[in-house]
């Protein structure tokens, strides 16, 4: 999984995944800054992100390289929207869709005004032919929304923005859909209903210890 702009640092005698710092000297979310054989790279918690999270637990084919374009529904304030910003680097572009404003606020001033790889998008997800600034299909689809219909919001935003054979993760959380439900059956409803709309499961990951009751899904679409 190691590239150019994800990393295994050692700090202190442990193990943190890290990506190259495209802003030099600035953190998003309090995240320590750590030099490597000159380059800055920002230490990437998987408590706090569950991209970081999954890649702890052993996401095989993580879809986001360098020069990815990538539509990321659910910015928040933008932890886990500013690492994917260090991968894709300056020839990529992440577009954030984020309908809370407060949020959102954060997001604009603390990463996209910094980061010009990313364009924030104050929209819901569940209208998808409202993004006017998404031009041409993408790489990858990142969508954690928890919300009760998220696995139909997802496809939907797939249907309209994610290239053939481009990937998915999505972000499961099986309280938001079934509170009632045993989280693992939730997860198999809804990879189900992925394979149900052409898309063909990779891989499933429970996000615990990091998230409870999480499950990040990598699927592609074919
Ligand atoms: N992905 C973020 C990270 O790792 O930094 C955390 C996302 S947080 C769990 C879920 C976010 O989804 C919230 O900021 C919420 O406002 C947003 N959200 C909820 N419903 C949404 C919708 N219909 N469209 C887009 N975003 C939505």
């Amino acid at each position: 999984m190691e590239s150019e702009d994800i990393k295994w640092i050692y700090v202190h005698g442990e193990k943190h995944l890290a990506t190259l710092n495209l802003v030099p000297g600035d953190n998003v979310y309090g995240e320590k800054l750590v030099k490597q054989s000159g380059e800055e790279y920002r230490l990437w918690d998987p408590y706090r992100s569950k991209l970081a999270g999954a890649l702890k637990k052993g996401l095989k084919n993580q879809p986001i390289k360098h020069g990815s374009k990538v539509l990321y529904l659910g910015a928040s304030t933008g932890t886990t929207v500013s690492h994917v910003s260090d991968i894709v680097g300056n020839t990529g572009i992440v577009f954030a869709v984020e309908p809370a404003t407060r949020v959102a606020r954060e997001l604009i001033e603390n990463v996209a005004a910094k980061r010009k790889n990313v364009m924030p998008i104050i929209e819901d997800a569940r209208r998808p032919q409202s993004y006017f600034s998404v031009f041409g299909k993408v790489d990858v689809v990142y969508c954690d929304i928890a919300q009760p219909d998220q696995t139909d919001i997802a496809i939907s935003n797939c249907t309209a923005y994610l290239k053939p054979k481009g990937v998915m993760l999505l972000v499961i959380k099986t309280r938001s859909i079934d509170v009632t439900m045993d989280p693992k059956s939730v997860v198999i409803q809804e990879a189900k209903k992925l394979e149900k709309h052409g898309f063909l499961i990779d891989q499933i990951i429970n996000l615990e210890p990091f998230d409870k009751d999480h499950a990040m899904i990598l699927c592609i679409l074919k």
